[in-house]
């Protein structure tokens, strides 16, 4: 039998394959290992599931960068588009829950409601959904799903907060933090082009995949408050937390898949060493401090 140490840290670095990687994604690749420590696990996903957006070339592209930094992983890599069902089942299980409903706003209604309350509610991610097909009759949106128009499926954060209660996670830098499921609103978690969403997948997979501390930019730090809310609704572990601090340009700007110029592969074609990116991304998180 194996004599597992139940303290053994299993971490994961989570990129998309919609571009090339760049240096703010080395740091939190980087960050990711480090905190596995020298016993711990280091797994990575390739979060897949925009297909449109996600070309092959950009994911061999992060084993080729990754590999050169020197980092190693544990195989088989995890592939989110290989895991549709395991998503498909997990909507399922909200929607009989009576947790799901339907939402056949476009961009542009959102965009509108978004003008003609400007002094609406705002979480991190813009404007929170108002709440607009919430209000949907069953019989009216079974009416315009038949009629074939194209929609979402959102979390009534309303009725989920009732019933999971308080909750709480723990961030390694930030301690113990209230979960506030009003600041997300009705999140989305399944597109109407993906049969799912970041915010359903994710929190799946860091269970499926037994991570037990999520390594991740602070920018994300919101999300979570969204993922602790689905691990209490479909009976999930709750791992551990930290959300890094995001590397930034000399502008002040943090790097984004944009910035051709960053990419792990320019830099290493501009003749930088493994090591002195390391460095590069130590430093910059220094003068940033
Ligand atoms: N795929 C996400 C990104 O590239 C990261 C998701 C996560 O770490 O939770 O920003």
């Amino acid at each position: 039998m194996s004599q597992e140490r139940p303290n053994k840290l299993v971490t994961r670095f989570a990129p998309s394959p919609s571009g090339r990687l760049h240096i703010g994604h080395a740091f939190s690749a980087l960050f990711a290992v480090e905190a596995s420590g020298v016993e711990g696990r280091f797994l990575l996903r390739i979060e897949d599931i925009d297909r449109g957006r996600c070309r092959p070339e950009f994911e061999d592209g992060i084993f080729e960068d990754l590999a050169w930094l020197g980092l190693t992983w544990e195989m088989p890599v995890w592939r989110q588009s290989d895991h549709m069902t395991d998503y498909a089942s997990a909507l399922g299980r909200l929607d009989q829950d009576g947790l799901l409903f339907p939402c056949f706003c476009t961009r542009k209604d959102l965009q509108q409601e978004a003008r003609n309350a400007m002094r609406a509610p705002h979480g991190p991610d813009g404007p929170i959904y108002p709440g607009t097909c919430r209000h949907i009759s069953r019989g009216e949106s079974e009416d315009r799903k038949s009629a074939g128009e194209p929609y979402a499926l959102r979390l009534n954060m309303i009725e989920a907060a009732k019933r999971v209660g308080a909750l709480r996670f723990h961030d390694r830098g930030k301690g113990s933090v209230e979960v506030d499921p009003a600041s997300c609103g009705d999140v989305v978690l399944a597109r109407k082009d993906i049969a799912t969403s970041y915010h359903l997948a994710v929190t799946l997979d860091d269970a499926a995949q037994g991570v037990t501390l999520v390594t991740r930019g602070e920018d994300l730090l919101h999300a979570t408050h969204v993922h602790r809310v689905l691990q209490a609704l479909l009976d999930l572990p709750v791992p551990d937390y930290h959300h890094h601090s995001l590397l930034r340009d000399p502008s002040g700007r943090r790097y984004a898949k944009r910035d051709r110029a960053e990419t792990i592969q320019a830099l290493r074609d501009a003749g930088h060493t493994p090591d002195a990116v390391r460095a590069m991304t130590t430093a910059n998180l220094q003068e940033g401090l």
